[in-house]
């Protein structure tokens, strides 16, 4: 029945990509387009009323907003008469981050890092345009058939508000307990930017290591570790000392000291990766590639990130 629906709206079926809390995520041939495109379908018959009321409406109406090469495009949202909500996405043929470290194994470092800075930028994006996401995991992460980051899965992201200045702290529980921050763990009123940026130190150390940072068998053990700034790095693989530095920079319980995504950018393993790869491109010394242009890309997303005055802890709402 939904797969006739979406042939009438020009979509053509062609396989399940994923499986969601509220619903299904499924590729299909866009007549239109000539090509193909994901579409999430979530049963607004079936999902929880706090989903229907609530986050349903917020992640429509946000997804329709953003524009980032590095978070996914939404193409066209669309409704049945059965109250089927069909999302229309650019579709990432690479499937999930999680799936392919569990596939692959960890990433080299210089291909993290790259990631890693896609992820930032997108992040930064949204923390720019007052979106905080508030689910950041490899399972919502996607990789394109150039090996692009694109953050998905806006389900329980929220538009912030502020008030005298400073962002509305959140209440509500988001997320999954392994990528969370303690404070949403300690169930204290946090500030959603803030919080998103340990679940990115959680993904740099899945990326690395292809294994969570904590054990989140139980959450208060895991909190109290988490609290004393406890972080085990295995010994294999190997991993840069300026990594390790980086990721406790990021997964520090202190909300006033955590590092904001500026700096991240400007930390010396991500300016250590550009350097590398600025000499490499110069090593192989084509005139043809293009490499000062990106260079200056580079140069300029740098000082972009450097001038951004509106994120993270320097600057963010009270926390208490
Ligand atoms: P849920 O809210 O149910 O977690 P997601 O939007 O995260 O739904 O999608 C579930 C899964 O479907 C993702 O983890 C990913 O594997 C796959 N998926 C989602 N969107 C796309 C897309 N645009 N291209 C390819 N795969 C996708
Ligand atoms: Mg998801």
């Amino acid at each position: 029945m939904s797969n006739q629906f979406m042939a009438s709206r020009g979509y053509d079926f062609r396989s399940n990509l994923g499986k969601g809390i509220y619903g299904n995520v499924v590729s299909a041939f866009s007549t239109h387009l000539g090509k193909r495109v994901a579409i999430k379908v979530v049963d607004k018959l079936k999902v929880k009323s706090a989903y229907l009321k609530k986050f349903l409406p917020r992640e429509m109406e946000i997804i329709r907003s953003l524009n980032h090469p590095n978070i996914v495009k939404t193409i066209e949202i669309f409704e049945s008469c059965t109250s089927k909500v069909y999302v229309v996405m650019e579709l990432c043929v690479k499937g999930n981050l999680l799936k392919h470290i569990n596939d692959n194994g960890p990433f080299p470092e210089h291909s993290g890092c790259r990631l890693f800075t896609q992820l930032c930028e997108a992040v930064q994006y949204l923390h720019d345009s007052d979106v905080a996401h508030r689910d950041l995991k490899c399972e919502n992460l996607l990789l394109d058939k150039h090996d692009n980051l694109k953050v998905c899965d806006f389900g329980f992201s929220k538009r912030l508000t502020y008030a005298d200045g400073q962002v509305v702290l959140s209440k509500t529980y988001c997320g999954t307990s392994s990528y969370v921050a303690p404070e949403i763990l300690r169930s204290v009123a946090y500030n959603p930017k803030v919080s998103d940026v340990w679940s990115m130190g959680v993904v740099l150390y899945m990326m690395l290591y292809a294994s969570l940072p904590y054990d989140h068998t139980n959450i208060r053990r895991m909190v109290r570790v988490q609290t004393q700034h406890n972080i085990n790095f295995p010994n294999t693989p190997s991993v840069s000392s300026e990594a390790k530095e980086l990721i406790r920079s990021i997964l520090h319980p202190d909300i006033e000291r955590r590092i904001t995504i500026s700096r991240i950018l400007q930390s010396s393993w991500m300016l250590r990766r550009i350097e590398d790869s600025e000499a490499s491109t110069s090593n192989a010394g084509s005139e043809q590639e293009g490499h000062p242009d990106e260079k200056a890309k580079k140069h300029e997303s740098l000082s972009k990130d450097s001038s951004d005055p509106g994120e993270g802890p320097s600057t963010a709402a009270p926390r208490n």
